[in-house]
C-alpha cells in the first residue's frame, strides 16, 4: 500500500461530499503534534506549499505567479480575490452564473459595494461562452470577470477554455472559482490566462477544512495595493506580509491544518499528481454513475458537462424519500449530499477524497439491496 491508499479505518463512514471530504489516516495523523509559528521550520514549509500549489497551478514560468494562503473557509478566499482585485473606484465584475456558488460571487460583490453585470444561465446546463462574451463586449465598463469552474450545485464543469478565450479577448482581469476543482482537474493557469484562482485545503487537494488560498500573477496582486474593502480579508496585505517575512501569515494560522496539508500535496504527488486524482475521480464517477443508473436512478446532466467532482442524481419518484435514504446510508457508512437545485428535487454524491472504485461498488451493492426501504 502507498501513503494515499492507506485505509481511513477511524472513519464512522465515508463522507461522499464535496469538502470536508474522506481524507487518509495519514493526513489526519500529521495533526497530532502541536506546532509552533515562529521559527524558521514552519515558515519553510509555509513556503515550500506556497511553491508547490504554484507549480500544481502553472506548467510554464512559474516565477509569475505566487500563491497566498489565507485563514478561514473557501468563501473568505473567494471574498478576499475580490475585494482586493476590483479597485475601490472605476471597477465592474461580469459574472457568469449557473448555481449557488456563483450567485455567493454575486452576493460578495454586492455586499463589497462593487458594481456588477450578472449573466445567469439554467442551473442544469454550462455556461455558454458565447454569450458571456456578448455581455462583455456590450458593457466596456467591465474590468474583471468571474466564473466558477466546477459548479458544485450540480457538478457542470464549465467549459473554461471556451470562456478563458472571450475573456482575454476583451482583455479583463480573470477571476476563478476553482474551489472544488483544483488538484482534481488539471489545467494550466498560463495557457488559459487566468490571474486570479481560488480554492481550499479541504477540497481536491485532501487536507482538512481550515483555510483557502489564491493563485496570482504577482504583476496582478502587486498592483491591488489598498483595494481591500476588509482588514483581515486584504490579499495584497496577506501576500506582502508572505513575501517579505519569510511566508509568516498575518495573525493566526491554522498550523494543525497546514501541516495536514503539507501531508496532503504529498500524497497527491505520490499518487502521480494531478492527472492520476483526476483518472481516479473519474473511474469512481463512471462506477458510480453506471451502478445507480443500473439501480434505477438517473443522472441530473447530460454526460458532456458532468464533472468528475460530484454527481446531481433526481429521485426516481415522488413517493421517493431521501430523509429514509439518507439515514439508511449513513448507518451503512456513506454519507451523501442533499440537492442545491430549486428547479427539481435532487441528490448529490461526491467522487473525490480517500475514495476509490471499490467504495463505489460497496455504496452501490448498498443501495441495491435496501431499495425498499426508501420510501
Ligand atoms: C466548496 C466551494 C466553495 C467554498 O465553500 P466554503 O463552504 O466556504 O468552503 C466555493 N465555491 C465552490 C464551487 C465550492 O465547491
Amino acid at each position: 500500500m502507498t501513503a494515499y491508499e492507506t485505509a481511513s479505518t477511524s472513519n464512522p463512514y465515508l463522507l461522499l461530499t464535496p469538502g470536508p471530504l474522506t481524507t487518509t489516516r495519514t493526513v489526519k495523523e500529521a495533526m497530532l503534534k502541536d506546532w509552533c509559528t515562529w521559527d524558521e521550520e514552519y515558515n519553510r514549509l509555509v513556503a515550500s506549499i506556497r511553491e508547490r500549489l504554484v507549480q500544481l497551478a502553472v506548467k510554464t514560468e512559474t516565477e509569475l505567479y505566487t500563491a497566498v494562503l489565507m485563514q478561514g473557509s473557501g468563501t473568505f478566499s473567494v471574498e478576499a480575490a475580490i475585494g482586493t482585485a476590483l479597485p475601490r473606484e472605476g471597477g465592474r465584475l461580469a459574472i457568469a452564473v449557473n448555481g449557488a456558488y456563483g450567485e455567493r460571487i454575486v452576493q460578495i460583490a454586492e455586499v463589497l459595494g462593487i458594481p456588477t453585470t450578472v449573466v445567469r444561465f439554467d442551473e442544469r446546463s454550462a455556461i455558454d461562452p458565447a454569450v458571456f462574451e456578448q455581455a462583455l463586449r456590450h458593457d466596456p465598463s467591465i474590468t474583471h470577470a468571474a466564473v466558477v469552474h466546477c459548479e458544485t450545485t450540480t457538478g457542470v464543469l464549465n467549459p473554461l477554455a471556451e470562456i478563458a478565450e472571450a475573456v482575454k479577448r476583451r482583455g479583463v482581469t480573470f477571476i476563478v472559482d476553482a474551489m472544488s476543482s483544483f488538484g482534481g482537474v488539471a489545467l494550466d493557469m498560463k495557457e488559459l490566462g487566468i490571474d486570479y484562482l481560488v480554492s481550499s485545503s479541504n477540497k481536491c487537494v485532501q487536507g482538512v477544512p481550515g483555510f483557502g488560498f489564491v493563485i496570482t500573477r504577482r504583476e496582478a496582486i502587486a498592483a491591488c495595493k489598498g483595494h481591500a474593502r476588509s482588514l483581515s480579508l486584504d490579499l495584497y496585505d496577506q501576500w506582502d506580509m508572505m513575501e517579505r517575512s519569510n511566508s509568516k501569515w498575518r495573525y493566526t494560522s491554522p498550523t494543525h491544518v497546514v501541516r495536514a496539508f503539507d501531508q496532503a500535496l504529498r500524497e497527491l504527488e505520490l499518487e502521480g499528481g494531478i492527472a492520476a486524482r483526476q483518472n481516479r475521480y473519474s473511474s469512481n464517477q463512471r462506477v458510480l454513475t453506471e451502478g445507480m443508473e443500473d439501480a434505477g436512478f438517473s443522472v441530473l446532466l447530460p454526460r458532456e458537462w458532468q464533472s468528475p467532482i460530484i454527481t446531481a442524481f433526481r429521485y426516481p419518484d415522488a413517493e421517493f424519500s431521501f430523509e429514509q435514504f439518507y439515514a439508511r446510508l449513513k448507518k451503512e457508512g456513506f454519507v451523501l449530499y442533499p440537492g442545491k437545485l430549486t428547479s427539481e428535487p435532487t441528490f448529490r454524491i461526491g467522487s473525490i477524497g480517500d475514495v476509490h472504485p471499490s467504495d463505489m461498488e460497496r455504496l452501490v451493492a448498498v443501495i441495491k439491496s435496501n431499495q425498499l426501504t426508501f420510501y
